[in-house]
């Protein structure tokens, strides 16, 4: 039997939201951000109604590789509430923490600051009706995270990592984060990110940088679902760097990796 509190109903904090998804890592840039971004975009191509809340308080992220840097939510009065207005670009419906604080002062809130602050931007903001609800976790894990995972009923959580054991020690971590027992979070899926690096001049090779395999050894042992291996693809990190994913170019080698990344998450 589960010993899990009580989480509040869907309706009551996003109405019109079918799916919560946690996108989380053990470890820090493992690609977190740019798988949870790419997924993101691949989902609004495939034409569903797609939001994205940034929530690594640690290294926001999301506005730049969204390209809205420099941009700021504003305030909406609707039936009677101020709600934050999301901010929207390549068909996604996006907030981050970012935002709201300065990168130097994250560090130093404390869990139960930034947990509010995250309530907020859920409860207080005009997601509208979607139909995946992407979460970008903090790296590690934290009681920001317990928080979220207390405070919104997710759907599951997509485990990002990359192969080396350094990386996977953590990433078993994050994966109890959600199966612990006073959580109960489905594990949708394993990513395998930096899973391989191929030359230009060299199309035919493929070097595991960071060792091979890794999470789909993992995802076998512990039965999940490995839902994709995403080689080192300069495009990738430039896409990240210049707020367009590389997901937006469909017909791309790489483009095509988080379309097919995103069918088997649906
Ligand atoms: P995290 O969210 O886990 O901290 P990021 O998504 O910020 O990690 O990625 C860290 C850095 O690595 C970024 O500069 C990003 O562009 C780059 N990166 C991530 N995945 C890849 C990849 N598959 N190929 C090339 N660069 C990548």
């Amino acid at each position: 039997k589960s010993k899990q509190p009580p989480r509040p109903e869907l309706p009551e904090l996003l109405p019109g939201v079918k799916n919560i998804i946690a996108v989380a890592s053990g470890k820090g840039g493992v690609g977190k951000s740019t798988v949870c971004t790419n997924l993101a975009v691949a989902l609004a191509q495939k034409g569903y109604k797609v939001g994205l809340l940034d929530a690594d308080i640690f290294g926001p992220s999301v506005p730049k590789m969204l390209g809205v840097e420099d941009e700021g939510p504003a305030l909406e009065k609707k039936d009677g509430r101020d709600l934050i207005v999301p901010i929207e670009n390549y068909g996604i419906k996006m907030l981050s923490i970012g935002f709201f604080v300065k990168k130097e002062d994250a560090v130093v809130w404390r869990g139960a600051m930034a947990g509010n602050a995250l309530k907020q931007l859920i409860g207080d903001a005009d997601w509208g009706e979607l139909d995946y609800f992407l979460i970008d976790f903090p790296p590690g894990t934290s009681d920001i995270h317990l928080t979220l995972v207390q405070t919104l009923p997710i759907t599951g959580a997509v485990i990002v990592s990359t192969p080396q054991e350094v990386a996977l020690a953590d990433a078993r971590k994050g994966i109890s984060m959600f199966t612990g027992d006073k959580v109960n979070v489905p594990i949708l899926g394993l990513v395998e990110n930096m899973a391989w690096f191929t030359p230009a001049e060299l199309p035919e090779n493929k070097y595991y940088i960071f060792g091979k395999e890794g999470c789909k050894r993992l995802a076998e042992e512990q039965g999940y679902v490995l839902l994709g291996q995403i080689p080192i693809v300069q495009s990738i990190r430039e896409g990240g760097d210049d707020g367009q994913p590389v997901a937006l170019q469909q017909n791309s080698i790489t483009g095509m990796a988080f379309s097919t990344l995103a069918d088997n998450l649906i």
